[in-house]
């Protein structure tokens, strides 16, 4: 029966991550300026590909007519291809099409808003009409002068995604910079999804009523190649596309988000509270402190967890029964012991990322690089590594658990 072809049996798990920035154009002109340079199209592609195992990516600052010179020439020379349900593919991967925009409404601190195009042409055509309301068009992240619903008014004009950024992050999420409700600034039901983004996960962003029916979506915002897969999600297509996407964002005819990874919001780097003038971190007795308790200071910065307690319209966090797994997942990066060779030779092994953290096991792992660091990884893999608090913008640390000799 061609019903049953939608059981689970003919899906394979896609691994996406939707929010990777360009460095650099292959021409050497800035675009994210704090990325680095070799943070290109092309080489976010071959590293999502060959070295991640990474099949749907995000990228954002396609909205910059520097970078669409650069897709433009990839198409051309036939290293890539345009995706017939929306996208661009390299190899087995697709790239989709997006942008990050900075808004500001009146009264307000300006947060960030992701946006996604099934096109290049679309893409284009929506850079026309942006380009008139920012400074320089070419960079990543400017803050365009119009107003969010019209923002959002545009975009949907033009059959696009629409997924606010890192929401609950004091640095321009819409929660943690701009307001209580995002009902206060945008018109919810033209948003596809949140991302909720490195200090977060599903259970602390269900302390909020509105955000009940809205998928989440988890994403590394990388500013590098080797941070990209940092945080992903597994998604439920039939193949990498646009279109596919949109279904699995919806639930639509199978289509799903089926978990998300990330660090345990502990690892985050604004999770906790900080003081701007001594920098201690202010751990959970402190919690609800307004002056810092080592130096008296009142310039303490809200992290994210303590934040979403004074904006929770719930007690205690309801996550409701449809919502995907949120998996906490240390990156290999953070394993101690595990460095440049090491990850080099489980590489040749086993392929991609995605690989050695999903599909191998701790023998084989030992096989190749003995049986601590096998034991560190699959440690990594449930989530079972042991994390201090981060705040103010430095990553809480990795202590290996009881590793023995
Ligand atoms: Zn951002
Ligand atoms: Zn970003």
């Amino acid at each position: 029966m061609d019903e049953q072809r939608t059981s689970s049996a003919m899906w394979e798990p896609c691994y996406a991550d939707l929010h990777i920035h360009i460095g650099r154009t292959s021409r050497g002109e800035a675009v994210k300026i704090s990325g680095s340079r070799d943070l290109t199209f092309e080489n976010i592609a071959r590293e999502a590909s060959d070295r991640k195992g990474i099949r749907l990516l995000g990228v954002i600052d396609c909205h910059s007519p520097v970078v669409q010179m650069d897709i433009e020439q990839l198409l051309e020379n036939g290293t890539m291809t345009e995706v017939e349900g929306g996208g661009i593919a390299y190899q087995d991967t697709t790239i989709l099409l997006g942008t990050e925009l900075e808004l500001r409404e009146p009264e307000m601190r300006e947060f960030h808003m992701l946006a996604y195009f099934r096109a290049l042409s679309t893409m284009k055509s929506f850079t026309d009409w942006m380009k008139r309301y920012m400074k320089n068009v070419n960079l990543s992240s400017q803050r365009v002068y119009v107003p969010a619903l019209e923002m959002q008014a545009e975009i949907k004009a033009r059959g696009g995604l629409i997924v606010p950024a890192h929401v609950f992050t004091p640095h321009k999420g819409i929660y943690g910079s701009t307001a209580p409700r995002m009902a206060d600034v945008l018109d919810t039901n033209l948003i596809d999804a949140v991302e909720l983004g490195l200090s977060s996960d599903s259970s602390m962003a269900s302390y909020i009523r509105e955000l009940d029916q809205v998928p989440f979506l988890t994403n590394s915002d990388a500013h590098s190649l080797g941070k990209i897969g940092r945080e992903y999600n597994e998604l439920q297509l039939a193949k990498p596309s646009f279109d596919e996407f949109n279904m699995a964002l919806k639930g639509e005819e199978g289509r799903r988000i089926t978990a998300n990874y990330g660090l345990n919001p502990r690892l985050g780097k604004y999770h906790r509270t900080y003081c701007a003038s001594c920098g201690s971190i202010m751990d959970e007795h402190a919690m609800s402190a307004e002056r810092c308790p080592h130096c008296g200071s009142v310039k303490l910065v809200q992290g994210v967890l303590d934040r979403i307690l004074a904006i929770a319209d719930r007690e205690n966090p309801h996550v409701p029964a449809s919502r995907p797994a949120y998996q906490y997942q240390v990156p290999l990066e953070f394993i101690p012991g595990l460095g440049k060779a090491k990850l080099r030779l489980l590489l040749d092994h086993f392929g991609t990322e995605m690989n050695v953290l999903h599909l191998t096991s701790e023998d084989e792992l030992a096989a190749v690089v003995g049986p601590v660091l096998a034991g560190l990884i699959v440690a990594a893999r449930d989530g079972e590594l042991v994390l201090s608090s981060g705040g103010g913008g430095t990553y809480g640390k990795v202590t290996a658990r009881e590793v023995t000799e």
